[in-house]
């Protein structure tokens, strides 16, 4: 039987930056991934510019649009305009840009099933780990399976937190700027980022709401939408984490990272840059102490990650409970967002800052008006 250090499950952004930089320290690497690669990912594939020294070099020359700024909405109306000199965040297709990462990750020396499912694993050291392909050992499981992640599943976690989310693909008239509406659902937004020749057009929301019936309503009168209809629409659901306790980084040898940890920000639902992230944190922790990777991922992730969920859930609780008064601070807000995007600021500066605009703005009569409007639509 064969054994490796590590069996890392998944080929995404996450699984694909653990399995390279693990490679890349000498450590034997096996990804195990279930479709043939190139796959298919729902995603809006909007990368924030501060991910660049987190990638494997080369990886530019997959972007389909840079990001220069944006437009904040309310209910597809009264859209507020920000602009950057410079490129905040940069769009690419998935399947190209996971594929670039899993090749990465190969070129360093980990061996790739694809085509192959994780189906169990069992022990402790060394794991034994079941596949559809046959059986192997491995020092270390690592699950970066995604939001229904069978390792998490057979690990003891579920998911506490997500977004379900729907898009697809159209013809629009941004290229270098997203569009961000917020007001129609309790807790998320609609959002049309450019794709290349097309435009990707979704929402996504924390609640129950017919997500394909408001998109329906959003796209019939949207002045950055060339075509009127929906068609192909897909769903899939975003995992995030606002507290400690909605991390799930694993147990003894058997670790999580990115979705199928919930390793995603609850403000936007990003969770590429979080996962590579994570990745790296996880490849490291394993490198340096083998004998408690665990404790030292916890510690790192604690430390570096965790602050911007959990002031990006801070924000998100603020803003999507007071909708309008977001929407009337936002260009100052979108501005400093643009910030965070390309790694000048953090997700606590920015709710520093903008709790404090906000408060200034609340105190303005009109706006106050506005909350408690706000508060008696929602008491009905
Ligand atoms: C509609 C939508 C739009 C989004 N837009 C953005 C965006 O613009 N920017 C952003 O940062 N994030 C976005 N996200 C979130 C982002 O897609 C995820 O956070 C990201 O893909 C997580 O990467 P990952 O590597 O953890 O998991 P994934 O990318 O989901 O990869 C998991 C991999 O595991 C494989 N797998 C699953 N089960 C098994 C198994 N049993 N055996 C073997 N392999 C298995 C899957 O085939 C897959 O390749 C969006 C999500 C959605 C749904």
């Amino acid at each position: 039987m064969d054994r490796y250090d590590a069996v890392v499950v998944g080929g995404g952004p996450s699984g694909a930056t653990c399995a390279r930089i693990l490679a890349e320290k000498g450590a034997r690497v096996l990804i195990v991934e279930r479709e043939t690669l190139p796959r298919f990912k729902l995603c809006a594939g909007c990368l924030s510019a501060r991910i660049d020294p987190l990638l494997p070099k080369g990886w530019k020359k997959l972007v389909l649009n840079s990001i220069r700024g944006g437009y904040l909405g309310f209910r597809g109306m009264s859209y507020r305009e920000v602009s950057s000199n410079l490129p905040v965040a940069y769009i690419v297709d998935r399947s190209g840009f996971d594929h670039f990462l899993v090749k990465e990750a190969v070129a360093s020396g980990s061996d790739l099933w694809e085509g192959t499912e994780f189906v169990r694993f069992e022990g402790e050291g060394p794991l034994k780990v079941h596949t559809t392909k046959g059986t192997v050992l491995a020092d270390f499981l690592i699950g970066a399976d995604g939001f229904y992640s069978k390792v998490a599943k057979q690990t003891g976690f579920g998911k506490t937190r997500f977004f379900r989310s729907v898009e697809f693909w159209t013809e629009g008239e941004v290229t270098d700027k997203v569009v961000i509406d917020i007001g129609l659902v309790k807790r998320g937004y609609a959002w049309i980022f450019p794709k290349g020749e097309l435009v990707s057009v979704g929402i996504a929301s924390v609640g129950k709401d017919n997500l394909r019936k408001i998109i329906e309503t959003y796209v019939a009168g949207n002045p950055f939408l060339k075509v009127r209809g929906v068609a192909g629409v897909k769903g899939w659901m975003i995992p995030f984490t606002e507290h400690w306790g909605d991390l799930q980084l694993g147990r003894g040898r058997v670790m999580l990272v990115g979705d199928s940890a919930s390793m995603v920000d609850p403000l936007l639902g990003e969770g590429i840059y979080y996962g590579v992230l994570g990745g790296k944190l996880l490849a490291e922790s394993i490198i340096r102490n083998p004998s408690n990777a665990l404790d030292l991922y916890t510690l790192k992730v604690r430390e570096t990650i965790f602050p911007e969920l959990l002031y990006a859930g801070k924000i998100a609780r603020t803003a999507y409970r007071f909708q309008r008064t977001a929407h009337r601070v936002g260009e100052k807000a979108l501005l400093r967002f643009l910030y965070l995007l390309s790694g000048v600021t953090s997700y606590g500066e920015l709710y520093r800052k903008g709790l404090v605009g906000f408060l200034i703005s609340a105190l303005n009569f009109e706006n106050f008006l506005h909350i408690i409007i706000d508060k008696i639509l929602r008491r009905r």
